[in-house]
């Protein structure tokens, strides 16, 4: 990967209803009526306007995105994704890098120049880190090298053990 690109991308461990971007990504599921994990974390944060624009949405099918406001957080955007439910099939990275990818499509549209990702689908839909992290990597890096106006995206992880993996694959991406 270019290291320029790989430059443009960040790791947090923490809450990512904290951060200080334009837009942050949510792991919604596909009623977009809100959830448990990081889906509850952002409508907590964010406040009932968000649930409410969400409503006139219609939900959104698994690999696609969709943009909201972001109400009462601090990033103006919140793009909501829907990851896959891990079952181990060849169609689960699919989805799962067109998440990542339709998220920045939608970022570039609305000159969304900084933006956070949680790790979708690695809490309840129980996607495996190890496999979900390069997919999440290589797709962003991709993201960014055909999008220069996206200036940084960063990977918020909860877990140590999950800023462990995706540090240790920044550090040696292939
Ligand atoms: P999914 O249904 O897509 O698996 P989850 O919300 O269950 O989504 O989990 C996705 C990831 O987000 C998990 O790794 C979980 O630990 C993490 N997570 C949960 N809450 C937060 C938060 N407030 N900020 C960042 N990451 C979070």
């Amino acid at each position: 990967m270019d290291p320029a690109v790989l430059k443009r991308m960040e790791v947090f461990q923490g809450d990512i209803t904290r951060m200080a971007v334009d837009a942050i990504v949510n792991a919604a599921n596909p009623s977009l009526l809100g959830g448990g994990g990081v889906d509850g974390a952002i409508h907590r944060a964010a406040g009932p306007g968000l649930l409410a624009e969400c409503r006139t949405l219609g939900g959104c099918p698994t690999g696609e995105a969709r943009i909201t406001g972001g109400y009462a957080l601090t990033a103006r955007h919140v793009i909501h994704t829907v990851g896959p439910v891990y079952s181990g099939k060849p169609s689960d990275a699919l989805q799962l890098a067109a998440c990542y990818e339709n998220s920045l499509q939608l970022a570039a549209e609305n000159h969304i120049r900084t933006i956070a990702f949680p790790a979708i689908s690695c809490g309840v839909y129980g996607y495996p880190i190890s496999e979900a992290c390069p997919i999440a990597v290589d797709t962003v890096g991709r993201m960014l090298a055909e999008h220069p106006a996206i200036k940084k995206a960063a990977f918020v992880l909860f877990s140590n053990q999950a800023l462990g993996v995706y540090r240790r694959y920044l550090e040696n991406p292939d």
